[in-house]
This record gives C-alpha cells, structure tokens and sequence, in this order.
C-alpha cells in the first residue's frame, strides 16, 4: 500500500474521541473546539479612530472653516460631549469618536492652531480631500453573536488571540486524546541505565522515548506503560489491558516476520487486524487494527522507521483523534546537490538538509548512509526527501519533493 493510500484508508476510519470539556481560553493551546466559538461583543465595540487627528463633521470641514478644539479623546479615556457646528476634538487612534463627529482629519494636515479669543485652542486644516473618513465602525472586524471560530479547529495562538478580543473567556473543547506507547523487546533497557550496567545484546529503548516526545505538543494523555517482553502470553495481556483505558496504542517493534514478532497477531486475534505492508522505505511493516474502542499503531522498531511512520502516519491520525484535521503533507521543490542511489520499487524518505543557494533556489543533500537504524541520519537533517517509487537512481541536480521537518513536527 503507497503513503497516500494508507493515509486516505486511515482517516477515513477515524473519528474525534467522544467527550469535551470546558476549560479557561489560558489553558486552551493547542486544544481543539467541540463547538462554535461566538463573539460576545463587537469589534470595536465603539466608533474607534484609526489615526491620530481631530474628530471634526464633515460638513464644517468642508466649509474649511477655523474650528474650535472642545476636548480630547484617548485611547480609554472618551470624551463625553458631542461636537456641535464649528467644534472639533482631538483624537487619537483607538479612541471613542465622539457623537456627531463623523470623519477624522489627520493630525498632518493642521495648517495652523491659534488661541481664540475666549482663551480656546482654534485649528484650521490645509485644504485637501480626505482619502477616507478614518473611523472604524462598531463591529467592522467581527459583530457580536458571529462565530469567530467553528468546532474541530486547533486553537492557535492566533485564533486564542482573537477569541479573547471577542471577550471570550473559556472553551468547550474534545478531551485529551488517552495515548499508551509501548516498546517491545527483550533488548531494550532504559535510558538513563548506565552504560556499563548493558548487558551484550542490550540497547537503550529510545522509541517510547521519540514517540512521546513527537506526540506531546498534541492534545493527548501520554499514558507510561511497561515494555513488551519477546512473549506471545505477555504481549496479549498487556495490550488487553491497556486498550481498556487508551483511546490509541502505539508500538514500536515486534511488527515484522521475525519470530518473536507478535504484535500483529495479537492484535488479530485480540481485535480487527488491518496489517499493511507498506510501499515505503523506511517503514515497510506496520500493524494497524483495533481492540474494542482503542485503535492500536504496530510500528516497525527500527527506530528511522518508528520515527518516519510516526511523522507521516501516525502523527496525522492523533490530530483526527484530537477532534481536528490531518495537516496535509507540505512538498517543496529542490534541487538535489548530489546524486541519490535507488532502486524503482518503494517510495523512499531520505533524511536530508536543503538550504537556499546564491540564486535562491533549494538545494538539497542527504546527509549519508540512510540505513533504517541510523538515528544518526537525522542529526543536521531539516527534511525528508522524497523519492518517488518509480524513480531510479537520481542524478545531482534532478528535481525532486522535500518534505520539511518543521512543518512535520508542527
Ligand atoms: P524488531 O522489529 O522488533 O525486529 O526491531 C527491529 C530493530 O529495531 C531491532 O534492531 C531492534 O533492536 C530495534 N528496536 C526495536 N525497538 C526499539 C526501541 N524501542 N528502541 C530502539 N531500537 C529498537
Ligand atoms: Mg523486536
């Protein structure tokens, strides 16, 4: 199965977990909307100044007469007359027009300002024509009782921003999607164990520790669970028990023909198994199904490929889960700085760097022996190149997809 059907299978299937919950817009970051959000006053709320000027009516400006300055207007602090014929008051940008002024001069056409007789400040303006009357009117951004934001949105800085503009104080939002990671190997030891307390054959589980360090910025519970022994009996229980408390399972390892790989039976035996090879490379096995009401991610262990499938499957899966929509992959065009070696067959995510040449152009080169173990492949790399499945060897310079990391660990 290719990349985009695997994706379009998977997010036809999922659905936001059930269940919201009102929280204070503070700790709403990231969350997604279960319902409408509406605007609880107009923006602005008042007739507001765009600039800073006077506040004159139209019919006395353009008499282009001498006016007489009754007042100022700041930003919180209005003036609370109203400007009769032959009056003005000075204004700035934010402030409360006042009643019966109906279009602000702007403060660089004062031709000239002179103490009146009764001890008044008097201004008169340059003739011109002004370009625009520089006043905001009530609700000319957003109308109070208009949605501001619709249900299944990620609440962003942004849209955060622009909610509490609107007076907007808390949001029903879906819960915390329950996500359990669990390794699986008899090889596995802790980070942090001390290297020298590794017995031969032992390596550091870094997967669990990728995984939830790829989800977390997500709206999700990450559930600690323990590793998965090299055991049928062991793995079966162990998933048993935990799809009754996890929304999503994911594993690392375990998911190929080796055998001590008992991942994808146990979920078939256990649930609804929908194993896919799939036509990529890294990521070549992987195991997805459900227990019951828990959907279950077997990833290859290799951990390129835990990280790869992650980023282009998993990753997009969470954000359904979480109420909101998969981000669709960002593809960018560059030029390849060196040649790449493939064999037509699979699609092929290499790790790479682009940066902009003197022309502006993308150039991108891999960054070396792409072997599916090598974590070290990612060191330096700010993309994924993507080789297409029927592409054989590229020659330096040929134009192919890159696939940004910052928008995939967005
Ligand atoms: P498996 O699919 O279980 O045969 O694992 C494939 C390769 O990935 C083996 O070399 C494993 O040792 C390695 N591997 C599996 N799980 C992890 C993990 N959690 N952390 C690091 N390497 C792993
Ligand atoms: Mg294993």
């Amino acid at each position: 199965m290719d990349l985009e059907k695997a994706r379009t299978t998977l997010f036809a299937q999922l659905r936001s977990v059930p269940g919201t919950e009102d929280i204070p817009l503070a700790q709403a970051l990231g969350r997604v909307t279960a319902e409408p959000i509406y605007a609880q006053i107009s923006l602005p709320p008042f007739p507001a100044s765009a600039m800073d000027g006077y506040a004159v009516r139209r019919k006395d400006f353009d008499a282009a007469k001498p006016l007489r300055l009754i007042g100022q207007s700041l930003a919180g602090h209005p003036f609370h007359g109203t400007v009769t014929a032959g009056n003005c008051v000075r204004i700035f940008t934010g402030a409360v027009v006042p009643e019966g002024a109906d279009l602000i001069v702007l403060q660089e056409r004062l031709a000239e300002s002179a103490v009146g007789n009764d001890g008044s400040e008097i201004v008169r303006f340059e003739e011109h024509e002004p370009d625009e009357a520089f006043i905001r009117s009530i609700g000319n951004d957003v109308e109070q009782g208009q949605i501001i934001c619709p249900a299944g949105e990620v609440l962003t800085p942004l849209l955060l921003g622009s909610l509490a503009s609107a007076g907007v104080s808390s949001v029903q939002v879906v819960r915390r999607v329950r996500v359990g990671v669990f390794s699986s190997g008899d090889e596995l030891r802790d980070p942090g164990t001390p290297p020298a307390d590794l017995a031969l054959g032992q390596i550091y589980d870094s997967n669990a520790f990728t995984l939830a360090n790829l989800l977390q910025h997500l709206p999700v519970e990450l559930i600690p669970l323990q590793r998965l022994a090299d055991d049928e009996q062991v793995v079966a229980t162990a998933l048993a028990d935990a799809a009754k408390s996890c929304d999503l399972l994911i594993t690392s390892g375990g998911v190929s023909v080796g055998d001590a790989d008992f991942i994808g039976a146990t979920i078939a035996r256990l649930g609804q198994l929908a194993f896919w090879k799939l036509n990529l490379k890294p990521g070549k096995p992987l195991a997805f199904g459900r227990i019951d009401h828990c959907w279950i991610f077997g990833l290859p262990g290799n951990p390129v490929s835990t990280i790869v499938t992650c980023l282009l499957l998993v990753k997009p899966s969470v954000q359904v889960l979480c109420g909101g929509r998969p981000s669709p992959l960002l593809r960018v065009d560059a030029k390849l700085a060196s040649q790449v070696l493939h064999t037509p067959g699979r699609a092929e995510y290499q790790r790479g760097v682009y940066r902009e040449d003197n022309n502006g152009e993308l150039r991108v080169a891999h960054t070396g022996d792409q072997g599916s173990n090598r974590l070290s492949t990612f060191t330096g790399a700010n993309c994924l190149i993507e080789i297409p499945k029927e592409a054989a060897d590229l020659p330096a310079d040929s134009v192919v997809r890159i696939l940004p990391l910052s928008d995939l660990l967005a």
